[in-house]
């Protein structure tokens, strides 16, 4: 197979012996293979990439292999096979429920690994690749790194404000409800709570319009939710 045309794989796994042993593996099949040895590595070599298809390791020494799966899956829509050793069953769910799609069990052979990858290629095949950045007009929003810009001044987000923006943005030109806000920011116990909105929806504006009473981003459906203009 021409090298440049091989799906690339991003290893994400600090034990360096199974590294080197799904490297081995996936080089012999055909496919190129980058190595993270660390949650953080693995994010920012994602977002250059980005891969075709990510193997990562649940127990990171930096970050936790969940967080890192909830940042990936905040931009990244290829496909996720998460590692983990025989007695984490309660592990390998929340993964799966984290947008992981499938998972391997430690000690594993390199058949079984080359089975699961065809089969979660396939999958992916169906899906439209995406970039981890959000834009419209000065703003800007990188997914991978999660940070916010507008122009070129830096915009610093509490995590609430950043998820609620980031909804809106993701929903671009589309009304969204306040329950439906509530209840994707704030969990499904809290979708009457609609001062919450007006209170972070007014400091998002203080931060990122440029007029904050006539704004260009933030628009308010009175009576029904909230809209981001899409330009
Ligand atoms: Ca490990």
């Amino acid at each position: 197979m021409d090298s440049r045309n091989a799906h690339q794989i991003l290893i994400v796994e600090d034990e360096r012996p199974i590294r080197r042993f799904l490297k081995v593996s996936l080089e012999n099949q055909g496919y190129r293979v980058v190595e993270s040895a660390t949650g953080a590595e693995a994010l920012r070599a994602a977002a250059s990439l980005p891969p075709d298809l990510v193997i990562l390791d649940l127990g990171l020494p930096d970050l936790d292999g969940q967080d890192v799966l909830r940042q990936l899956r905040d931009w990244y829509s290829g496909p996720v096979i998460v590692l983990s050793a025989r007695d984490q069953e309660a592990q390998k769910i929340l993964a799966l429920d984290g947008g992981a799609d499938d998972y391997l069990t430690k000690p594993f052979g390199s058949g079984e690994l080359s089975a699961r990858i065809r089969t979660a290629m396939r999958h992916a095949c169906r899906q439209v690749p995406q970039e981890p950045m959000l834009r419209t007009g000065e703003l800007a929003v990188d997914l991978a790194s999660r940070v916010v810009t507008c122009g070129d001044r830096q915009v610093h987000l509490t995590p609430l404000e950043y998820k609620l923006l980031v909804t809106l943005m993701k929903n671009a030109g589309k009304v969204l409800t306040h329950r439906q806000l509530l209840n994707e920011v704030w969990g499904p116990h809290h979708t009457l709570e609609n001062h919450y909105l007006r209170v972070f929806v007014a400091s998002l504006r203080r931060k990122l319009e440029a007029d904050p009473a006539r704004p260009r981003y933030l628009i308010t459906e009175q009576g029904i939710g909230y809209r981001f203009a899409a330009e």
